[in-house]
């Protein structure tokens, strides 16, 4: 008997809707490779709807709605989210991939803990000064700036960490005071689903929207939408180029939070054990499938040899399997589509000079499972070095001095995260001012906190996420003046 596969509808207006197009596309478990639920393509038609059932509750409630009645709201949400998290992490660990006992210490936590932050940081927006800047002989005019919501935004979400990313965005939105219509990445969409049928239960109809459907047509569909006041994106560097471009047509505001290739600078004077610790963990999270990975070494000429010694055995030692175990560390990467991907980096990788001290291979099926992988003995100009694979692969490269190191870390076309290792304040000091990225942490890597702003440099795009200035990127600020008669 074949097991009914389960038909996914989108939620909009405070509804649960089919799309008004046939066609679906399978979500698939990359663990066992099974098709666990099927969503639709997606239409303009659907995006329409959802659009104007977030214009319509954006006029009649939402705007109406001060920062502490946003901040409510969002807390319940984050209660429910917290109520439900062993279930949310189950359909996450199934959906991606990821260990299951990571998503519960490493994710659910962390991201009801982010909403809660926009939920406060909600009430402490700021205008700058208030005053009396202009004046006609006798009469003075009052500034005043206002920090207003956008109105309807897009918001479209990767697959790594779909609701993570996901939260990263309507959380500011909707504590700003937008409506919001979500696109989860059509890999992934499930735990967002179940998310929303909990904001369901707690926002106004129309507050809190998603649309599921591929990039094209339905991703495309919001960017052009002439009512979607701004689209922020997650995703990759080619996508965020096709999005700035489509939303020039009718010039909204977009927010790029793109691909990343994090250099980790490993001065000759620095912690040996910690480093290695690190990128361990950092190089490997999410099966390497994060923006910020610890993907790119640089070690000084003197602890070069040395760290490759600790690093390989280390990264030897990552339990790989099912997910649902509780002492797996790193599952499959996400689809059988991004597996060909990242072996089509290690094939090729295979045929230069490249030295693959581990790893480099895929692991028996069913599933995708590729081995956690450390490649030497590369240049700048290697492909692996300079283009976000976003799998379990660490290169290695040696630098002869600091001047190199920087100069090397910077000579990619990303700039979203680096980190330093060094016990010398001035060198650490000196790098982090020299470093074009928009993280740069030192003597650790990956770490992040709802407070602190994250965006990149360069091709990593622009906007930042989480913190009060992510709040700002989803307003507008008027200037409002009176005369003082
Ligand atoms: P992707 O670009 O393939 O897809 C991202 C989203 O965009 C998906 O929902 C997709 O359906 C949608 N999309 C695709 N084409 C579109 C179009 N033409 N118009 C509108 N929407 C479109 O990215 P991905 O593979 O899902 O995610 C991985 C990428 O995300 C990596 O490059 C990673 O570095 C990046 N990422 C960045 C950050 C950050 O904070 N900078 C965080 C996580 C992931």
């Amino acid at each position: 008997m074949v097991t009914a596969i389960k038909q996914r509808q989108m939620f909009v207006g405070g509804e649960w809707v089919d799309s008004t197009a046939e066609e679906r596309l399978p979500v698939v478990n990359p663990a066992t490779g099974e098709v666990i639920a099927e969503i639709p393509r997606g239409s303009e038609e659907d995006v329409d709807r959802a659009v104007k059932a977030a214009q319509k509750a954006f006029d009649e409630v939402w705007f109406d709605t001060t920062p502490g009645e946003r901040q409510a709201l969002m807390l319940k949400l984050a209660a429910a989210i917290d109520e439900h998290a062993e279930e949310i992490g189950r359909i996450e660990s199934e959906n991606v991939g990821k260990p299951f006992a990571s998503v519960m210490r490493d994710e659910m936590p962390v991201m009801t803990d982010h909403v809660r932050f926009f939920a406060g940081a909600a009430r402490v927006m700021e205008g700058r000064a208030v005053g009396e800047y202009f004046k006609v002989e006798s009469t003075l005019y009052t500034s005043m700036l206002r920090r207003e919501p956008i109105g309807v935004v897009g918001l479209i979400a990767p697959w790594n960490y779909p609701l993570w990313m996901a939260i990263w965005k309507f959380g500011p939105a909707l504590a700003a005071g937008n409506t919001v219509v979500v696109k989860p990445s059509e890999w992934t969409p499930l735990s967002l689903l179940r998310v929303a049928e909990l904001a369901g239960d707690i926002f106004p109809p129309g507050v809190f929207n998603v649309v599921l459907g591929d990039g094209v047509p339905t991703g495309a569909a919001i960017v052009k939408h002439p009512q979607v006041g701004m689209v922020s994106l997650t995703g990759e560097v080619t996508t965020g180029k096709e999005v700035a471009r489509a939303a020039a047509d009718t010039l909204k505001r977009v927010h790029l939070e793109l691909g990343g290739k994090a250099p980790v600078i490993v001065f000759d004077d620095a912690n040996l054990e910690s480093s290695v610790e690190w990128i361990k963990i950092a190089g490997y999270f999410n099966s390497g499938q994060d923006c910020t990975a610890a993907c790119r070494v640089l070690a000084g000429p003197k602890v070069y040899d040395k760290l490759l010694t600790k690093l390989v055995p280390a990264v030897e030692s990552l339990t790989v399997g099912d997910p649902a175990k509780d002492d797996t560390e790193m599952g499959p990467v996400v689809s059988k589509e991004h597996y060909q991907r990242v072996m089509g980096f290690l094939e090729r990788a295979k045929k230069t000079d490249a030295k693959i001290l581990t790893g480099g291979e895929a692991m028996k099926g069913p599933g995708f499972f590729i081995k956690p992988t450390v490649i030497a003995g590369v240049g700048q100009d290697a492909e692996v070095v300079r283009k976000e694979i976003f799998g379990p692969v660490v290169t290695v490269q040696r630098f002869e001095n600091d001047d190199q190191a920087l100069e090397w870390a910077n000579d990619v076309d990303y700039g979203l995260a680096a980190s330093v290792w060094t016990r010398d304040i001035g060198r650490a000091l000196n790098a982090s001012r020299r470093l074009k990225f928009g993280t740069v942490w030192i003597n650790t890597h990956i770490p992040l906190t709802p407070e602190m702003p994250h965006g990149g440099y360069k091709q990593s795009g622009y906007g930042k996420d989480m913190s009060i200035y992510s709040i700002e990127e989803y307003t507008n600020l008027k200037h409002v003046m009176a005369a003082i008669d």
